[in-house]
């Protein structure tokens, strides 16, 4: 067995325990194999060991590994800060965009989505440990966001994404995921219908599936450590 075959099958254990310890079925979990800094020969074996879901950061990189594993039936998910002058790229080849935080970026991706294609999946990145250096929109601009983003044709706003403040035990990284947990709740109450919480990384996947999260996203503990990146 390959080191990412058995990362894989460890990363899916503990997705398994952690969602007993927060009676959820682990079905209600997807694993988000973040493979970043990591080649197309990579995301093919984690491919064969089962994992159907990839997240790219930069967009050059990840249309080269799109072109080379075209043939493979993997949902390709944009986690990266989404820059102006990119999004086509990411309109045409990604299924999910985790990281929106400004209208502008929205209206961008859904006037480029083909048509040809099912609306883009989007979640609000919230800069839920209100970090001056991270991005995310305000937990206080985040309703108006919603509603404008939800608003758009070629789009579909499934929920929110965060990447908080590092935090050591489980208890402390609660913290900051029980407070998305209640951010998306509100906006529910405002008529929206969000189903997803993009949270939890490699240190953290266990605290975010007790407060809620359907999606983490994990890099490093499936592919290992990365010479670059990370975190932003
Ligand atoms: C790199 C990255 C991850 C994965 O981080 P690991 O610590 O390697 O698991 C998750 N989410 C985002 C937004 C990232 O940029």
């Amino acid at each position: 067995m390959t080191a990412i075959t058995s990362n894989l099958q460890a990363v899916n254990h503990a997705i398994a325990q952690a969602a007993c310890m927060a009676h959820r079925c682990k079905e209600s979990i997807k694993l988000l194999a973040v493979s970043k800094g990591f080649s197309a020969v990579a995301v093919c074996e984690a491919y064969q060991a089962g994992q159907r879901d990839f997240g790219e950061s930069y967009v050059q990189e990840a249309l080269d590994k799109i072109e080379l594993l075209r043939d493979l039936p993997i949902q390709w998910h944009f986690i990266g800060p989404v820059q102006s002058n990119k999004t086509r790229g990411i309109a045409t080849h990604f299924a999910w965009v985790h990281s929106i935080d400004r209208l502008k970026i929205a209206e961008r991706l859904s006037a480029q989505r083909p048509a040809r294609l099912p609306p883009l999946n989007v979640c609000i990145q919230v800069n839920v440990s209100g970090e001056a250096s991270k991005s995310g929109v305000a937990p206080s601009g985040l309703l108006e966001l919603a509603k404008a983003v939800a608003s758009l044709p070629q789009l579909k706003l499934r929920g929110l994404m965060a990447i908080p403040a590092p935090a050591e035990g489980l208890e402390a990284q609660r913290v900051p995921f029980a407070k998305m947990r209640e951010l998306m709740h509100q906006i529910n109450m405002q008529g929206l219908a969000l189903d997803t919480l993009s949270m939890g990384m490699s240190h953290d996947f266990s605290a975010a599936i007790l407060e809620g999260a359907t999606i983490v996203r994990v890099g490093t503990a499936i592919f290992g450590e990365r010479n670059y990146g990370g975190n932003q």
